[in-house]
């Protein structure tokens, strides 16, 4: 099955993913390599499409050292260097182990994991963070309102979906607020925090670079454009709104802009995986993930995503 997965790697990348399954040599080798650490997940959340939402997905190296570690419907990905470990969003409560599974599939050892960053606080990719964490003493950052959230375990006031029952999550203890423009590490790693405040107050795209022999590459996680919200939520309305429609557009201008080989987002449907392994499956030698237009489009996409929402409040008026 390894074996099997690993033909989806560029040919490099192959006899590196196989020769990581069995040796240590080439994952996180540090002490705490193999140790074993045990997820104690919290209780399951409950939603009627949560089974569909975590449904397993196999792990798979996207470029360099980010690999996938979600499930078929919830991204969360892995940057492994030498040192340490970086885990960007968490699922589901439920999805906790799954993806420390994926990270044990990978060859990696999930004691070696020292950062979790978080995209945006809702039930579906921060409610596997506390118990990670838990497992393994890793270190959670997120931007102010979102550790805000992240600390309560629900989005904050002005998040458009407080409203909706589903929208909890167990609390993450502490949580360190890296600012806009701000850089996070571990080990080598390095992650850069981009503030994009439109699918909750708090989101964020969290930026970095991964290397292969062929060269390095700028990896965008954005964050959701999606406008879902509370049933009474108006982006458009009410004094404690003002601005907000500006504050989208300019979060979703961020990330146009933003250097952008390869783009990841939330949902896995958004960054097109499915068509993407299929691709690289017919023809090995390429990578689809990466795209320099991708972000630019994403942000044309949740453009017309954010017209459409305003048209539809304005015509409920
Ligand atoms: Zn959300």
């Amino acid at each position: 099955m390894a074996l099997k997965r690993r033909i989806f790697f560029s040919s490099k990348s192959i006899w590196l993913g196989f020769a990581c399954a069995v040796s240590v040599s080439c994952a996180s080798t540090g002490e705490s390599s193999f140790r074993e650490v045990a997820v104690e997940p919290d209780p399951p959340h409950e939603c009627g499409f949560c089974e569909r939402l975590n449904e397993p997905s196999e792990p798979f190296q996207i470029y360099g050292d980010t690999y996938y570690v979600g499930t078929a419907m919830i991204s969360s990905v892995l940057i492994a260097s030498d040192d340490a470990l970086v885990l960007v969003n968490g699922g589901m409560t439920q999805t906790a182990q799954q993806i420390a599974d994926n990270i044990k599939e990978l060859g990696f050892s999930l004691a070696d994991l020292k950062l979790i960053v978080n995209t945006h606080a809702h039930f579906d990719h921060a409610g596997g963070i506390a118990a990670l964490a838990r497992a393994t003493g890793a270190k959670v950052a997120a931007s102010a309102r979102g550790a805000e959230a992240l600390e309560q375990g629900r989005p904050t006031e002005d998040d458009p979906q407080r409203g909706l029952v589903e929208n909890v999550f167990p609390p993450v203890p502490e949580v360190q607020i890296i600012a806009d423009g701000a850089t996070v590490s571990a080990g080598e790693i390095e992650l850069t925090a981009h503030y994009t405040p439109a699918h909750t107050p708090g989101s964020v795209a969290w930026t970095w670079r991964s290397c292969e022999d062929e060269g390095c590459l700028d990896i965008v996680f954005a964050d959701s454009f999606s406008t879902r919200s509370a049933p009474e939520f108006r982006f458009t309305g009410g004094a404690d709104y003002q601005g907000r429609i500006e504050t989208f557009r300019n979060a979703i201008q961020t990330v146009a802009a933003l250097p952008c080989d390869i783009l990841l987002t939330p949902s896995p449907l958004s960054f097109g995986v499915k068509e993407k392994l299929a691709a690289r499956s017919e023809n090995p030698d390429t990578n689809p993930f990466i795209d320099s237009g991708a972000c630019a489009a994403y942000a044309e996409k949740a453009e017309a995503g954010l017209e459409k929402r305003i048209a539809e409040e304005q015509t409920a008026q």
